[in-house]
């Protein structure tokens, strides 16, 4: 792929835009960047450039889209935007920034997508990969983006690795050469969909993930999930599923309370699932999908044994974050659906204080009845959502409004007597009071971290 004087425009410019204008201005392309946002909103990340270049900002221009060579997509940039279309319909390429990096990049690539647990998962594989001593590069949402990483290591002139990279699937949409060597589906659920109008459209664009593979290569599916079961059908590549809830002949899942690995007519114990150290069982489901990973890159039972025992997961997933006169916070603020906050609740047998709200995307809080009313003593209430969360689950539950994050965990811990948890699983993305669901975590803890330790009267 010629990159040296071509015309490229970078669409999007954060995290993922910077990252691919720095690598195609270090190869000696044109760059020009295009973003909604204004050079004053985008100034901490123009100022990450290796060189200046090009900037249309505050806005698209239609000319820059149809001027370029080709286009470089950003993952939080819609691909239906009038000016790509226009400039597809003119054959001019456009590439997402994991694809970019995929035609530069040397090693074996495992993708993990899914409508939840992806961070995790992909986590999880860097950790076992790790404690096996095994050369590995985590990228995505966590770490660096992708094409970041392929720009350093052909800079140190490093021997070709294992990139476990986390895909969204605006990410996949835009994929045309990229391929995995092992391509993990977690789950598909209803999200995101204020960005798609049809549920199927979202479905294809997770099955992207399979789309270059060929039977060289490997699919890890879950069993438990209709959509993802159903793929599995026409899968070029090998398919390995996973389950939590029923024994397979060829897979990784559990039963009678012990993660077994079925390959290749072997079945063979891998640990108890008690000895996991994360909690809930959506958790399960990721580690069983990490140990398929595990299983397929030929790593040693020991060693992802010892990575479940001590993997205590990652920030703003169901992290503890504080235990006071026997009230423990949990921050799950990454939990931005319904479904996430869902599997959040399920994870606690303890009675439970819940912060719920945020920016409403649309969805259908009533499914969280039954849980909600089962296991949580009291709501509270924050952000724009709240009215429509009060709406579905007001009736089931005592339920009170909170101004900020302060008074919500102030009034949880109020509330609450030892034994109980205290959950921040908003449900909602973060955007109407908060930067982002780090922002929100942060928040939160350090609220929990402000509260006073004395014993209560
Ligand atoms: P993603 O990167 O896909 O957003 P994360 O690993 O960051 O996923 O987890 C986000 C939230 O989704 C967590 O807070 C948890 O509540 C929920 N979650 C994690 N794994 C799963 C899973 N396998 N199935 C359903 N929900 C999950």
């Amino acid at each position: 792929m010629r990159v040296e004087e071509q015309n490229t425009l970078v669409v999007g410019f954060a995290r993922s835009g910077l990252a691919a204008a720095n690598f195609l201005l270090r190869r000696g392309a044109r760059v020009t960047i295009t973003d909604m946002k204004t050079e004053e909103e985008l100034k901490e990340w123009i100022s990450q450039l290796v060189e200046p270049p090009r900037l249309s900002l505050g806005g698209h221009n239609a000319e820059d889209f149809l001027g370029a060579d080709f286009i470089v997509l950003s993952p939080g940039v819609p691909s239906n935007l009038p000016e790509l279309r226009k400039a597809s319909e003119q054959g001019i390429p456009i590439y997402s920034e994991v694809e970019l990096a995929y035609r530069f990049l040397d090693g074996r690539l495992i993708g993990v997508t899914g409508s939840n647990g992806k961070t995790t998962t992909t986590t999880l594989i860097g950790e076992l990969f790790k404690r096996a001593g095994r050369d590995c590069v985590v990228a995505g949402n966590i770490g660096s983006p992708l094409i970041r990483w392929v720009e350093t290591l052909r800079a140190s002139g490093s021997a070709p690795t294992t990139f476990v990279v986390e895909l969204s699937s605006f990410q996949l949409e835009t994929i045309q050469k990229f391929k995995c060597d092992i391509a993990l589906l977690l789950n598909v659920s209803p999200d995101h969909q204020d960005r798609y109008d049809q549920f199927d459209d979202y479905i294809r664009a997770k099955e992207r993930i399979f789309l270059n593979q060929t039977s060289q290569d490997y699919a890890v599916l879950n069993a438990d999930n209709p959509y993802t079961l159903k793929m599995s059908g026409h899968c070029s590549s090998s398919v390995l599923l996973f389950s939590r809830r029923q024994e397979l002949q060829e897979g990784v899942f559990v039963e009678d309370g012990t993660i077994q690995i079925s390959c290749q007519d072997q079945k063979q114990p891998l640990m108890p699932v008690s000895d996991i150290r994360l909690k809930g069982n959506h958790n399960l489901e990721n580690v069983l999908a990490a140990t398929a990973a595990g299983v397929l890159s030929g790593l040693a039972p020991e060693v992802m044994i010892e990575a479940f025992r001590n993997f205590a997961g990652v920030e703003h997933r169901l992290e503890p974050v504080r235990e006071l006169n026997g009230v423990v916070f949990y921050n799950d603020s990454k939990a931005t659906n319904v479904d996430s906050a869902s599997q959040a609740l399920q994870a606690f047998t303890e009675p439970l204080i819940l912060l719920m709200g945020g920016k409403d995307k649309g969805a259908d809080f009533g499914v969280l009845r039954p849980l909600v009313a089962e296991r949580v003593k009291l709501l509270i209430l924050l952000g724009a959502a709240g009215d429509g969360i009060f709406e579905a689950l007001g009736k089931v539950v005592p339920t009170v409004f909170a101004k900020d994050m302060k008074q919500a965990v102030e009034l949880a811990y109020k509330k609450a007597v030892p034994g109980d948890a205290v959950l921040l699983s908003p449900g909602c993305a973060s955007f109407d009071m908060f930067e982002n669901f780090e922002h929100r975590g942060r928040a939160f803890k350090q609220a929990v971290c402000e509260l006073e330790s004395e014993p209560r009267p």
